[in-house]
């Protein structure tokens, strides 16, 4: 089978490798559709995260093609989307019910520690039904399910958010993360939303899925805009946004969410960064901001599955480019150009 293997910054391999024989506790998946995630970018350009050799590739779904002896719940040729971290099940962090924050979750898991999914055929071990493997509903194509895992991550970040029926809100970012944060929230009551980018293409995109407002972040004052939207904050200063989801992962961006939220309002983090950050921790104090990080995803792949089958999200609209895993350098090229593309997946 081809699979595209890291070597280095800017250097993925795509090589001929035997298909992998899943033991008796595994099972065998063919992809179908595997994304570029942003920390895979991270990856491309600095070469961080995962070591040299590594299949990359953790968003993903297909069809199951072969089942260990001691699996059970799953069938043949059954469509499914695979959760991809591998976690312990004994640490302090999953006994306590939140497994995304075992540290054996990336260090063993898909695409990271073990084999990812830029791949014909994959592993999936400890193959639990609606745990690790969640079988698709009819109505969700292998295609939209390659797009549940940041899904999961968004719908991730928005339960921490604890957002008020009529709160308002700003999402700084507008690429995958970003666009499924605002329709999530579009769920939410009577949510008001507002993203800032400086991709057009994904302003667009951004408005045509129902975000209240858009501010392209080079043409416009942010600032005045958000002061216009939401009223200026105490004293004057910066504006009155009730919840700030920072998802764009640039050092202005950081200031402008601690500028922009109210006294008392919420940020909440999930973009990563590539460079550290010069800020001001004094307005934290004095508007008593919560800031929280927002990491992966507990057990939000079934939301994710039931808000894609539901059409009350839609993950289709976000795919802008499919390439075979031949041209993994033009794809991630591409996947770089905010302006040309907003989500880039395989097609196997
Ligand atoms: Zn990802
Ligand atoms: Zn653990």
């Amino acid at each position: 089978m081809k699979a595209a293997i890291f070597k280095e910054a800017r250097k993925l391999e795509v090589t001929e490798i035997p298909v992998p024989k899943p033991t008796e506790d595994e099972i065998l998946i063919k992809v179908d559709y595997c994304g570029i995630c942003g920390s895979d970018l991270h990856t491309y350009t600095k070469g961080l995260y995962v070591n040299p050799g590594q299949i990359m590739g953790h968003e993903f779904a297909g069809v199951v093609k072969e089942i260990g002896a001691n699996v059970s719940g799953l069938t043949i040729d059954q469509k499914v989307v695979i959760r991809p971290l591998i976690e312990c099940g004994s640490c302090q962090h999953c006994l306590a019910g939140m497994p995304h924050l075992c540290a054996n979750g990336l260090v063993d898991g898909i695409g990271y520690g073990r084999p990812g999914a830029f791949a014909e055929y994959i592993i999936v071990p400890k193959p639990l039904v609606n745990k690790v493997v969640f079988p698709l509903p009819d109505n969700v194509s292998t295609k939209e399910a390659a797009l549940i895992e940041p899904l999961a991550v968004a719908v991730h970040g928005v339960k921490l958010a604890n957002v008020d029926l009529a709160d308002k809100v700003v999402v700084f970012g507008a690429g995958t993360i970003g666009l499924f944060v605002a329709q999530v929230l579009k769920t939410i009551g009577n949510c008001h939303v507002t993203q800032i980018d400086i991709s057009n293409k994904r302003l667009e995109l951004a408005k045509e899925l129902g975000v209240d407002v858009v501010i392209n972040a080079q043409e416009e004052n942010v600032m005045e805009r958000l002061v216009e939207i939401t009223g200026a904050g105490n004293y004057g200063a910066g504006a009155s946004v009730d919840v700030v989801f920072e998802c764009a992962g640039v050092p202005i961006t950081v200031n402008q969410s601690l500028e922009a939220v109210r006294h008392g309002g919420k940020i909440i983090s999930l973009a990563l960064f590539e460079e550290n950050v010069s800020l001001d921790p004094t307005i934290l104090v004095q508007k008593e901001i919560s800031w929280k990080g927002s990491f992966a995803y507990n057990t939000e792949f079934k939301t994710a599955i039931d808000l894609l089958s539901s059409g009350k999200v839609n993950a289709e609209a976000l795919i802008s480019h499919l390439y075979p895993i031949d041209e993994v350098t033009a794809a991630f090229e591409k996947q770089l150009k905010a302006n040309e593309s907003v989500k880039v997946c395989f097609e196997f």
